[in-house]
């Protein structure tokens, strides 16, 4: 069983759409959208999936069988699964048998974390990308919660993983290069992206981290869902 996001019709929040963010941007995918997160970002526009002050736990989430997933995740035409959450890999022993099951069907899978949770051995080998996002403190978490040396550690020695940070003023640049210096992650694995929930801000972000980017080397990466559907849910 997963306890996975509930859509507001009441199906599970697995749905086919593009990659709208990171070093897969456009590919077209299905997103398995996992409930519960161990951190509480200030600017998180998934508070659904955690926070239970605002939300009904009852009313957000649903408790599915693994292989009711297998059957709606195999229902599109389309082998690019992303896991994203909510912070997906506070179940992720619940998702093994899940992936083990899709890999051996020739899936590709994309995992998007905060990177604060160590991956255990057998999920490592059936994920083809992992995706980080370190939290800055514009995220108003606590350091010692949002950043795990042993975990960034370990996701900067995977060849298979891109950091990618939530960029909100120029200011927040300090904390990326804080933490790319710390744990000597490579140019080469950084993403910068821009926080933003609507058009209008995502454009505006945009144009000075950009040249942020291109000042400093770091790859850009824009939030094709936030620019095409806005803050809808599913999309
Ligand atoms: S880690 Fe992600 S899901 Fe969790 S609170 Fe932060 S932005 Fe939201």
């Amino acid at each position: 069983m997963l306890k996975v996001a509930k859509q507001p019709d009441g199906h599970p929040e697995i749905f086919y759409s593009v990659q709208g963010e990171g070093i897969n941007a456009g590919k077209p995918s299905v997103f398995l959208r996992l409930a519960l997160c161990n951190l509480a970002c200030r600017w998180c526009d998934t508070r659904y999936t955690w926070d239970w002050e605002q939300y009904d736990f009852r009313e957000q989430v649903i408790e599915i069988p693994l292989e009711e997933i297998e059957r709606q995740v195999l229902s599109y035409d389309c082998k690019y699964l992303v896991v994203t959450g909510g912070e997906p890999m506070i179940q992720q022993e619940s998702l093994v048998p899940l992936l083990e099951y899709l890999k051996n069907r020739g899936f590709y899978v994309e995992i998007e974390t905060n990177g604060t949770l160590m991956p255990e051995e057998n999920i490592v080998s059936l994920v083809n990308h992992w995706s980080i996002s370190p939290k800055l403190s514009n995220s108003g978490n606590k350091i010692s919660t949002s950043e795990i040396p042993q975990c960034y550690q370990f996701f900067r020695g995977l060849p298979n993983s891109h950091f990618k940070f939530v960029i909100g003023n120029e200011g927040d640049f300090d904390g990326v290069l804080g933490i790319v210096q710390k744990y000597l992650i490579p140019l080469e694995m950084v993403i910068l992206m821009p926080e933003a929930r609507d058009r209008k801000t995502l454009i505006e972000k945009s144009v000075w981290l950009v040249e942020l980017c291109k000042r400093e080397g770091y790859m850009f990466s824009t939030r094709l869902q936030v620019l095409l559907w806005g803050d809808r849910r599913g999309a």
